[in-house]
């Protein structure tokens, strides 16, 4: 396993850390539920193997990811660095923030969380919240009490946003998507790594999608890995920026592959590390003027869910993710996961083109993924 410092925190991470939002499941009868033991196994083959943070949150799978921590965590006591997630949207007032540390310890069965992230805000967002509920104040007297090690940040907005964050001067760690098929954030990791933030990435395989990524395009990738989860890991840790990326891993053959993938000490060429950052970014630029997913588009009277059609047209033209798009475009509207209709129920009132910065023909092209993305279309129309 390699280890890097995490920013200025004195803190060494194996450069694989354990992600708990996608928990295993045991299916039967079309029933599914979370499997805490498989969990708690996976979790233990990952310390064994020399992983040593773990991530949660409030909200994971309904609390039971922040339950298997603690469970998982009981025969490694003071072993591995815990990441946790406040449930921002449950913060209205003041005493909140203190309210939900004080009953994630509790679950946790823990005295004390290492990094403790502000969730799911804005810039703007998270300073209003922080007039009403003073949540700043509260991270800062809960890290003096020893409650909370490092104050830390979950980002997910513009890129443009992590400087304004960073230049708070208040955060230790930033945690953020980072992967093969979204590198947005480049610069801003780049920004905030030098000013000593530890930079801890989240879903290096895209939740998935880099693993399927087509034989065309690893062709043209021409990469010397082999096989798509070892490019998708490695092009992440390639990046020097980054101290660790947590992935969420299933089983314990998963772990395994992932831990044997990230062990190679030998860093990707950097020949080949160009090449595939320059092909990557054409297909990127490509997927933009189709689409930047800014959400300006929403709400739709009739809850179409453009921006995400959108992005699974793009996987499936721009990256051929042709059966992951299909897969999900055909259950959008039963997913737990996922809001909204999809494009059949738009009645081309016009309302989302005048909102589109890209005056993208939002109805128009609706109409057309819907064609592409139903695999049943041709055969019943
Ligand atoms: S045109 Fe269609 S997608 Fe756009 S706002 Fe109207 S109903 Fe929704
Ligand atoms: S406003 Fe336009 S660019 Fe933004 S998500 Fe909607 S369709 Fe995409």
């Amino acid at each position: 396993m390699l280890f890097r410092s995490l920013g200025r925190t004195g803190v060494k991470l194996s450069v694989l850390g354990f992600g708990t939002k996608y928990l295993p499941e045991n299916v039967e009868n079309d029933k599914r539920w979370v499997s805490i033991d498989n969990a708690i196994k996976a979790m233990h083959r990952s310390f064994e193997l020399g992983i040593n943070h773990v991530d949660t949150a409030y909200t994971y799978n309904n609390g039971l990811s922040e339950t298997a921590t603690s469970q998982a965590l009981k025969s490694w006591p003071g072993k591995i660095h815990i990441g946790a997630k406040i449930p921002t949207h449950l913060i209205k007032k003041r005493g909140d923030y203190r309210r939900y540390l004080e009953e994630q310890l509790t679950r946790l069965k823990v005295a004390c969380i290492d990094f403790y992230y502000f969730d799911n805000v804005n810039y703007q967002s998270f300073l209003s919240i922080d007039k009403r509920a003073n949540w700043v104040r509260e991270a800062e007297k809960a890290k003096d009490e020893g409650l909370i090690k490092h104050i830390s940040l979950s980002f997910n907005s513009p890129a443009e946003e992590m400087k304004l964050f960073t230049d708070m001067r208040l955060f230790s760690v930033i945690s953020c998507g980072y992967n093969l098929l979204n590198f947005d954030y480049n610069i801003a990791i780049e920004y905030a790594a030098k000013k000593g933030i530890g930079i801890i990435t989240t879903e290096p395989l895209a939740g998935g999608k880099i693993v399927q990524l087509p034989a065309k395009i690893r062709t043209e990738l021409n990469s010397s890995t082999r096989n798509n989860t070892e490019l998708g890991l490695r092009f992440v840790i390639a990046n020097p920026s980054i101290t660790a990326t947590l992935s969420s891993m299933k089983t314990v053959e998963m772990v395994e592959e992932n831990i044997f993938y990230v062990s190679d000490s030998t860093p990707l060429a950097a020949e080949e590390l160009k090449n595939i950052n320059l092909y990557m970014s054409k297909l990127h630029d490509i997927a933009k003027k189709i689409c930047t997913n800014c959400g300006d588009c929403l709400p739709c009277p009739q809850e179409v869910n453009i921006p995400y059609i959108f992005q699974l047209y793009i996987y499936y033209q721009v990256y051929g993710l042709k059966d992951y798009a299909q897969k999900k475009y055909s259950s959008l509207e039963t997913d737990p996961l996922v809001s909204g209709k999809n494009a059949l129920s738009c009645f081309h009132c016009g309302l989302c083109i005048q909102k589109c910065p890209h005056q993208v023909e939002i109805a128009d092209q609706l109409k057309e993924f819907h064609k592409t993305l139903s695999p049943y279309y041709r055969a019943s129309n």
